[in-house]
């Protein structure tokens, strides 16, 4: 990256530009900025009252470590937020050890050095069985990166039950956010899009205190912090589709500046009419919500499918 002679606005060496406004930033205001533009999401999008308890869906991957570090030192100064963490450990075997081990390492720390209770949560305890024995089980088309979202839902709704929060708070970012519309509007699956629009028809609230920060905005505030990045890939994810639209993004924000905030703000709007009229209903067998024609949810109709194939008999969840 190259920074030329520019000066952050406080006459420090800069150590970051930012490609849309062209500005530069030294360390400290680099961490400032972004610490700050997530606390404003979270005010503009009214995601934090007094006395919640919000449980961070904390991966450890970039994303959710910064979340938990900003949430974290917003603890400190609002006394009356209550944090707890959560990492699900879906199964996921690439050979010699567990997928999620890695990424476990940088929860604890993070989680340690916040003083946020950590969780975790197995696909294996909650629905059965691991990641790993479903995708070989499952003869029908579909992903490992669709059941694998769809039980992660569940199982951060569960944690939340179980742990006693009223929120849930998930560290997607600004292109992440932008892709996922995308590609909805793409496949045209408008009941998706409302699904993932946060907290349409969730029991518990979801709040995304980083989908105005961009992923690079969220990379170099990890890396300035220290935190360490996770090298092992998850062997299902070849989410063809979600590359394509991320190099359609950054080209098209090359040319029509704030493309991705554009398509968040039609996300949001198509949220608040969402709330406004009934698309959702209950799922017959365990009562979560569920689009309004559907019968189940779909992770009874994976668990369901799921029994089937090991040879057990479809039950309630
Ligand atoms: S890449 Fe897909 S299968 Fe792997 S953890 Fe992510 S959602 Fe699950
Ligand atoms: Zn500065
Ligand atoms: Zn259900």
């Amino acid at each position: 990256m190259s920074l030329g002679s520019a000066r952050c606005s406080c006459g420090a060496e800069p150590v970051y530009l930012d490609r849309s406004s062209n500005i530069v930033y030294c360390k400290r205001c680099i961490l400032r900025h972004v610490y700050r533009k997530a606390v404003r999401t979270m005010k503009n999008e009214n995601m934090l009252s007094s006395g919640d308890t919000v449980l961070i869906g904390l991966s450890g991957g970039k994303d959710s470590v910064v979340l938990t570090d900003i949430l974290g030192r917003l603890a400190r100064k609002m006394r009356d937020l209550n944090l707890v963490a959560a990492t699900v450990d879906e199964g996921i075997s690439t050979g010699e050890s567990s997928y999620r081990e890695e990424a476990l390492g940088y929860a604890r720390e993070v989680a340690a050095k916040f003083n946020v209770p950590l969780h975790v949560y197995s696909y294996r305890e909650l629905f059965g069985g691991t990641l790993d024995s479903y995708v070989r089980l499952r003869v029908q088309n579909g992903s490992a990166c669709s059941v694998c979202g769809v039980f992660r839902r569940r199982a951060l709704n569960e944690a939340a039950r179980r742990l006693g929060a009223n929120k849930i708070a998930l560290g997607h970012n600004k292109d992440d956010e932008a892709q996922t519309v995308l590609m909805n509007v793409l496949r045209g699956d408008l009941e998706r899009m409302l699904r993932t629009a946060e907290g349409t028809h969730e029991l518990v609230r979801r709040i995304k205190p980083l989908r105005r920060l961009s992923e690079r905005e969220v990379a170099i505030y990890a890396y300035l912090r220290g935190y360490g990045f996770q090298s092992v890939e998850c062997p299902y994810s070849r989410d063809t589709v979600r590359d394509k639209v991320r190099e359609v993004l950054f080209e098209l924000e090359g040319h029509v500046s704030g493309s991705r905030d554009a398509l968040l703000n039609f996300e949001d709007k198509l949220r608040d009419v969402a709330r406004a009229g009934g698309l959702y209903a209950k799922c017959e067998l365990c009562g979560e919500p569920t689009s309004s024609s559907r019968k189940l949810c779909k992770v009874c109709e994976y668990i369901q499918e799921f029994r089937r194939l090991s040879g057990l008999n479809p039950e309630p969840v």
